[in-house]
């Protein structure tokens, strides 16, 4: 008979929390969270969904009050230190583990640690931006796919924006809002036509929604004069036109608040 020792182990969880509202988390989040002795959350994932953990310790790890983030280190060290003393740690992140949100290097730690992990998928903020303008970003007649791009790349890397360009794709912007004039300009450079839509969806899922109705060639202006914020996705492309061009007659006829149009 071989030996084996038993070794009482925790487990993490990397659960994606949805773009806000906390009716778009997964039931296996909610049933997670119930049964968590850890959670750490983000900024990004709403405070709401912790009433679905009152018996967890919470560890706040987003940006608060304007302060830095929580070293991405730490976080990771923190992960292998709860699961390692036996608890069930849940990672709450905003949207889905997978897009942006550092679920690959938070992997690799457990991983060289030997912990058990499991990722449980979110709706990520794109996808809930596309529902809250009503619209596909499929649109057969002018996408062939969608593509989820940062603004914000990692030291140096560039974005190919002559090859998106080129590509039918709807694109999906994460993290593009203080970023919007180069943004623009490395678009344009890359090539695209200046009259592609763009919608900017900031808060989507949440009560405080806005949209703002632009193109490529109006979008830093329109988005400065809207004084858009954080979090706001930004969905460029032709897949978008009709829905567009429907979006600002609706605001130009029946004035909707949570609407705004900058580009007619
Ligand atoms: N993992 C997340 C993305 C994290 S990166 C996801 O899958 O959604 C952070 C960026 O996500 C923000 O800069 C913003 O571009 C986007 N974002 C997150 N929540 C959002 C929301 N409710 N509305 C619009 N954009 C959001």
């Amino acid at each position: 008979m071989p030996h084996t020792t038993h070794i009482t182990r925790g487990k993490v969880f990397l659960v994606g929390a949805g773009p806000g509202d906390p009716e778009l988390l997964t039931l296996k989040a909610a049933r997670l969270l119930a049964s968590a002795d850890v959670v750490l959350i983000d900024d990004l994932a709403s405070n709401e969904m912790l009433s679905l953990c009152p018996q967890a310790r919470v560890v706040h790890v987003g940006k608060r009050g304007g302060c830095k983030s929580t070293p991405q280190a730490f976080i990771e060290k923190l992960l292998v230190r709860e699961a390692s003393a036996g608890n069930k740690v849940v990672r709450l992140k905003g949207g889905d583990p997978s897009i942006f949100g550092r679920a690959g290097e938070e992997i690799a730690a457990l991983e060289a640690a030997n912990i058990e992990y499991e990722i449980i998928p979110g709706i990520t903020a794109g996808v809930a931006a596309a529902s809250q303008v009503a619209t596909s970003l499929t649109h057969r007649d002018y996408a062939q796919g969608v593509a989820f791009i940062t603004a914000h790349g990692a030291e140096g890397a560039a974005i190919d924006w002559s090859a998106l360009a080129q590509a039918k794709l709807t694109l999906v912007v994460y993290m593009g809002v203080s970023r919007a004039g180069q943004l623009q300009t490395d678009i344009i450079a890359g090539g695209m036509a200046v009259d592609t839509p763009v919608l900017a969806v900031e808060n989507a899922s949440r009560s405080d929604v806005r949209i703002v109705v632009s193109t490529i060639q109006a979008m830093h202006h329109d988005f400065a004069r809207e004084q858009l914020q954080s979090p706001a996705v930004l969905l460029i492309g032709e897949a978008l036109k009709d829905r567009a061009v429907q979006l600002a007659k609706a605001a130009l006829y029946e004035q909707q608040r949570s609407l705004v149009v900058a580009q007619a």
